[in-house]
């Protein structure tokens, strides 16, 4: 596109120089025609002037002519008095008829009279033998002749006429009589036409013209006869006919007078010319009107269709922008979709954990329901035995007539009853799954905890010291699970002192940094590295099978981060291990309004 605009450039200059140079050819043309019409319109008037001007005088020699008075003259041409009469009244009829000159010749071509007779340059005494108008003259006929007046300079137009003696036609021929007119009024009137116009004889020389250059050249080249015909008669003075230097381009003519004479007339090129630079500079206006108003069109329409590709390339933007927008919006919902999936999933998962986790709660609760079964039958069989022994007891005093030992042997029966009740009621608190979340006093819990295990211990050789501390410890949570962990925590170290020389265990309590610490130290061997590393893994036992599942650890550490504690183990200096947990003390605020609520076995 770009490549290609100068040369429609070029193209279109091209173009508009052909078409202003169209506009000059064609309107110098129609100049050129107007200007020959109008030129043939101006001959047509000036041709008949001239015409009417040559033939106006056409008469008067040949009237004279006829005249007594001009045969008298010649016939008596001595006397100066006669010759006198003939000069007046020849200067009387010139200024009447307002002619150049007339004049009378004799025979032989010497001017007897003339008009101008009593001027410096007259005629009289002249001779004009070798003009043609004189031997037409003589021989009879009308001579008519035009030249350049020998005597005068002063050209003119010489109509001559014979005379005859006694005045009648027919008779001798005593002389001739002329006139000269002169056409120089004439010729002024040409002055102010800007064409040239020229009167040329049959020959082609100019005599007559406006153009002062061109008088007395030839329109053409003349022949050789022609020019000594011209020098012979002295038609021009001898003036030497050169053919015109300029070119005189086209003409109108029209023949006029009786000599073959041309009246011509060269309309003006600069005319033509002027016409066609008229009509160029108009085209040129024109064109250039018609560029600028279509270089206005062409930028409107620019405009316009830059407004449109702009506006169309804004709805594109916006249209671009909307769809992104779309498209985020569709990847953003596409990704909270994938969230709220991972999300639900999670929760799934969370839920399956929490069931999986109380569900392994419940199955390491009634593991070591289990595991403690041994100890409570034992427990259970002890004071079974003592109520058999008292109650057989009780029916010999009475039956030896004691009613008073009977007695205190029922008070016994009645004691061994209610511990045993108590064993149960504990075993059942322990058994049932209860989630109620509540405010727990620690110390409770480990009493609990302790008092479920004591016969397990004694049975054991172990001892089982607990300091509670000063001040009672609460924390928020289920008492029947913390009591789990405490069990759990006291069966491992009540096994780890198993083999030890001293079988002994502590508890200890303690309130540090807004938590309730729960301290389980025992005298055992305890927890060698590689034991360590896997402590809290479920199934991870070193114990021999059907005496540890390995689960221990793993319920009692989920319990104690479900209730934001921790549970931790490390073995502490003078030997043994020691379990430590760590739970939240709980605001103080709620103390007093959940001390009534407590769940607890007793
Ligand atoms: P289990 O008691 O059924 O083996 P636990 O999870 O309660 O399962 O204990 C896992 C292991 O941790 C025990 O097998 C034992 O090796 C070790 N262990 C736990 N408590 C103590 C302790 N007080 N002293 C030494 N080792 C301990």
């Amino acid at each position: 596109m770009r490549a290609k605009q100068p040369l429609l450039l070029l193209l279109c200059l091209m173009a508009c120089a052909a078409v202003i140079a169209g506009a000059f050819h064609l309107g110098s043309r129609r100049a050129h025609a107007d200007v020959m019409e109008q030129g043939s319109r101006q001959l047509q008037l000036m041709a008949p002037d001239l015409q009417s001007l040559l033939e106006r005088f056409e008469t008067l020699p040949f009237v004279l002519g006829q005249q007594h008075e001009v045969a008298d003259a010649l016939a008596h041409a001595d006397d100066p008095a006669v010759v006198a009469r003939m000069n007046a009244s020849l200067q009387a009829i010139q200024r009447q008829a307002k002619v150049g000159a007339l004049y009378l010749m004799d025979r032989k071509g010497l001017t007897i009279a003339a008009s101008n007779w009593d001027q410096p340059l007259g005629f009289v005494g002249k001779n004009f033998s070798y003009r043609p108008y004189f031997s037409e003259a003589l021989a009879g006929r009308a001579g008519r002749f035009y030249g350049i007046g020998t005597n005068t300079g002063e050209a003119g137009y010489f109509i001559a006429q014979p005379v005859y003696r006694h005045g009648s036609a027919g008779g001798p021929i005593d002389g001739v009589i002329v006139v000269k007119i002169t056409l120089d009024e004439f010729e002024s009137t040409w002055a102010s036409s800007e064409d040239p116009i020229v009167l040329a004889d049959r020959s082609g020389v100019i005599f007559r013209t406006n153009r002062p250059a061109w008088r007395y050249h030839s329109l053409h080249p003349l022949p050789a006869a022609t020019r000594a015909e011209l020098a012979r008669t002295q038609q021009y003075m001898g003036q030497a006919i050169a053919p015109l230097a300029e070119p005189t381009g086209p003409y109108v003519t029209r023949a006029v007078g009786r000599l073959g004479w041309q009246l011509m007339l060269f309309p003006g090129r600069e005319r033509a010319l002027r016409a066609g630079i008229q009509w160029a500079a108009g085209a040129a206006l024109l064109l250039a009107c018609a560029g600028v108003s279509g270089w206005a069109l062409h930028q409107r329409r620019r405009r316009l269709q830059e407004r449109t590709e702009s506006r169309a390339a804004l709805q594109r933007a916006a249209r671009d922008l909307e769809r992104r927008i779309q498209e985020r919006t569709e990847e953003l919902s596409e990704t909270n979709r994938h969230l709220a999936q991972k999300y639900a999933k999670l929760q799934e998962a969370e839920r399956l954990l929490r069931s999986t986790r109380d569900e392994f709660v419940q199955a390491g609760k009634l593991a070591m329901l289990g595991q403690m079964a041994a100890g409570m039958t034992h427990e259970l069989n002890q004071p079974l035995a003592a109520i058999r022994a008292f109650a057989d007891n009780a029916r010999t005093f009475l039956a030896r007539g004691m009613p008073e030992q009977a007695d205190g042997n029922l008070g016994h029966i009645s004691d061994a009853s209610a511990r045993m009740g108590a064993i149960i009621a504990q075993l059942k608190g322990f058994a049932r799954k209860d989630e109620a979340i509540a405010s727990v006093d620690l110390a409770r819990s480990v009493q609990a905890s302790a008092f479920l295990l004591e016969s397990e211990f004694k049975r054991r050789g172990a001892r089982l010291d607990i300091d509670t501390g000063a001040a009672p410890l609460h924390v928020t949570g289920n008492a029947v699970r913390i009591e789990q962990v405490l069990i759990n925590l006291l069966r491992n170290a009540l096994d780890a002192v198993d083999g030890a020389a001293e079988k002994r265990v502590w508890v200890a309590m303690a309130q540090e940094d807004g938590a309730a610490v729960v301290r389980i130290r025992d005298s055992g061997p305890g927890i060698s590295e590689q034991v360590a590393a896997h402590l809290f893994e479920p199934f991870f036992t070193t114990k021999p099978s059907g005496q540890g599942l390995g689960l221990g650890l793993a319920i009692s550490s989920s319990i104690v981060q479900a209730m934001n504690g921790r549970l931790g183990a490390h073995n502490p200096e003078g030997g043994g291990a020691q379990f430590e947990l760590r739970l939240p003390l709980q605001a103080l605020s709620n103390h007093n309004d959940n001390a009534n609520n407590e769940e607890h076995t007793p």
